[in-house]
């Protein structure tokens, strides 16, 4: 599934494609992703692209008249082709520029999303109640710990809660619990000021090498593999079960929360 920081990358390779272009056209092969595709994306054509700007894992294609909410769901990915590309089975949506090339959706399991709005798109029911940005000053070891007073739940769900932070998928909380010594079954009004604002700072520094590796793995969004996949990149602790600890050489152990794999070390992280 396309995390935060592989739609940060697809947002970073299109740009350069897409802004300042004009659309000339908007093919729709299949509309029945999450959401219908709505016949009012059609307003796109003759409009320019202003800005390409991502919230959560929304990506948003702006104009001076309204603006695209594409969301890429479980499998969905992104290219950048020449007009007249021959479209595969589950190519279900072309937006042509007027600069020959077009920006084509790839969407095999259909829970992705391309929706239109003349609203301004952060007021969107999608994306309105959304927390703040990992990567941004709003989010910080403070706000999780003020959030967290009256929270009862495990903090590993609880920064996994797109109300409190958006974009810490699961490699992500496992990663950073496990940097910043905290037991992901821990109750997050137990975890004090001092490992909240670790773990904030571990989170920032997992997602932006993931964006970093990204960018450098993805060299191309124009070639047949524009795929992003999850970038690999050095995992501490997640798919590392019964594994030693690079800490400090115990076992690592596993266990299910909320139906996902959960990897700690019992010694390191409490
Ligand atoms: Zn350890």
């Amino acid at each position: 599934m396309p995390e935060l920081p592989e739609v940060e990358v697809s947002r970073q390779g299109i740009t350069p494609f897409m802004l300042g272009e004009t659309v000339m056209r908007v093919v729709v092969r299949n509309a029945s992703l999450r959401w219908p595709i709505p016949s009012e994306i059609q307003e796109m054509v003759g409009l320019t692209i202003t800005g390409i700007r991502r919230r959560a894992k929304y990506l948003l294609l702006e104009t001076d008249w309204g603006t695209a909410i594409l969301h890429l769901g479980m499998s969905g990915n992104l290219k950048v082709l020449p007009h007249g590309s021959p479209a595969g089975k589950h190519d279900h949506v072309d937006i042509e520029l007027g600069n020959g090339k077009l920006l084509r959706l790839n969407d095999p399991r259909r829970f992705g999303c391309l929706l239109w709005t003349r609203e301004p798109a952060e007021q969107h029911p999608l994306l309105v109640k959304l927390g703040p940005e990992p990567l941004t000053e709003d989010f910080n070891g403070d706000y999780l710990y003020q959030r967290s007073r009256k929270r009862k739940i495990a903090v590993k769900q609880f920064i996994m809660d797109n109300h409190v932070v958006v974009g810490v998928g699961n490699i992500y909380a496992n990663e950073s619990l496990f940097s910043a010594g905290i037991h992901p079954q821990r109750a997050a009004n137990e975890v004090e000021q001092g490992q909240y604002q670790a773990l904030a700072a571990d989170i920032k520094k997992v997602l932006a090498r993931a964006i970093t590796q990204g960018g450098t793995t993805l060299k191309d969004f124009t070639g047949s593999d524009g795929k992003p996949g999850y970038f690999v990149q050095e995992l501490q602790v997640y798919g590392r079960a019964e594994q030693p600890c690079s800490g400090c050489g115990a076992l690592l152990q596993e266990v299910r929360m909320g139906g996902r794999s959960t990897v700690f070390c019992p010694l390191c992280q409490r």
